[in-house]
């Protein structure tokens, strides 16, 4: 009796231990994804660009031992994964240079690390009356008085403005990011790319309905991992600020033909966040955050191709008793040119 139970808790236990090892290798945490196969990093500034000033600290210098310690985090957390550095040293790479780097090398996001500045307050204050002396009236009449002026001292305190914003690029730059999407396409570095796709012409229709949709995608896809970014950040203790886009001022999110995304880690013009951005703990904490939304937004990206593909399987299934639509010739577009996008690349 008792060798009997023994054998029956055995085979209990072992047939747990099958199953918890076949559930663990369907789940995407356990296995090498794939989403990803290239990041590229751009630490802000550089060389005589300074960036932003702080008390005694410059912008340049956060940026990349920031950036730095995020690829080190990368390349230990996804070991298959690519980590590209527009700079690794204190130069001043070009902003059309960092972009080429990053459409060359065939990015599947561009990370751009930055640090924030709020000009500081000008203040007065009132330190005292001096007495001064004045006449009135002429010849005869001439009187002399004296009155009462207020003495100010000015002085400026630092902005009170602290924490984290990530930024993706404005919607008003959607047409140039659609341009770049369409200018990098890896087929047209092909060289005999009509060859080898025939009626895949770029200033085709379909072309630009193809390059349109893959630009919508990236918007999702970085407005998505900003909102994680900002999450962890928040799960820390920062600040939030949002996940903002602007209009101007950062042209290289544009250019990229990729998801691409910039954080602001914090304000140097604040003394507190200053010493944080400059001290290890800040910077690895900063770091930690960044490659945690990293992991989700690898997650989040094979969820949605795991929901694309059953997707597709329906679509097939309604294009047979629908006939074909315009919707899904462009989806038997897109999925042609993903199919020989990666043959391309030899997957
Ligand atoms: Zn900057």
């Amino acid at each position: 009796m008792i060798k009997r139970t023994l054998l029956f808790f055995l085979l209990v236990s072992l047939s747990i231990t099958v199953l918890s090892f076949i559930k663990d290798s369907k789940e995407p945490g356990n296995k090498q994804q794939k989403v990803i196969k290239t990041i590229v990093i751009d630490p802000g500034h550089g060389g005589s660009d300074a960036g932003a000033r702080g008390q005694y600290s410059y912008e340049k210098d956060i940026c990349l031992a920031v950036s730095l310690k995020v690829g080190a985090m990368i390349e230990k957390e996804f070991p298959d994964v690519k980590v590209l550095y527009t700079r690794k040293v204190d130069s001043y790479p070009a902003l059309h240079a960092r972009a080429n780097f990053a459409n060359e090398n065939k990015g599947d996001l561009f990370l751009c690390i930055h640090v924030n500045s709020a000009p500081s307050q000008r203040k007065s204050e009132l330190t005292g009356y001096k007495t001064v002396t004045y006449y009135v009236g002429k010849g005869k009449n001439r009187k002399k008085k004296t009155k009462e002026v207020p003495q100010y001292r000015y002085y400026t305190v630092p902005s009170a403005a602290k924490g984290t914003e990530t930024y993706i690029w404005g919607a008003g730059k959607q047409d140039d990011k659609e341009l770049a999407v369409r200018e990098n396409a890896s087929m047209l570095k092909e060289e005999n790319y009509k060859e080898t796709y025939g009626e895949m012409d770029p200033t085709s229709p379909e072309f630009i309905a193809l390059s349109l949709l893959k630009t919508k995608q990236y918007f999702k896809r970085s407005a998505t991992l900003a909102g994680f970014v900002q999450d962890e950040f928040v799960k820390v203790g920062r600040v939030d600020r949002d996940v903002k886009q602007r209009p101007v001022g950062i042209w290289v999110l544009q250019a990229t033909a990729m998801p691409s995304v910039l954080v602001e880690t914090g304000f140097i013009s604040n003394p507190e966040e200053e010493k944080y951005l400059n001290s290890e703990e800040g910077q690895v904490e900063i770091s930690a955050c960044i490659v945690r939304a990293l992991k989700k937004y690898s997650n989040w990206l094979e969820e949605k191709q795991e929901e694309e593909k059953k997707d597709e399987k329906e679509k097939d299934k309604e294009k047979t008793t629908n006939g074909q639509s315009a919707t899904a010739e462009t989806r038997k577009f897109l999925e042609d040119f993903d199919k020989k996008e990666k043959k391309l690349r030899g997957e």
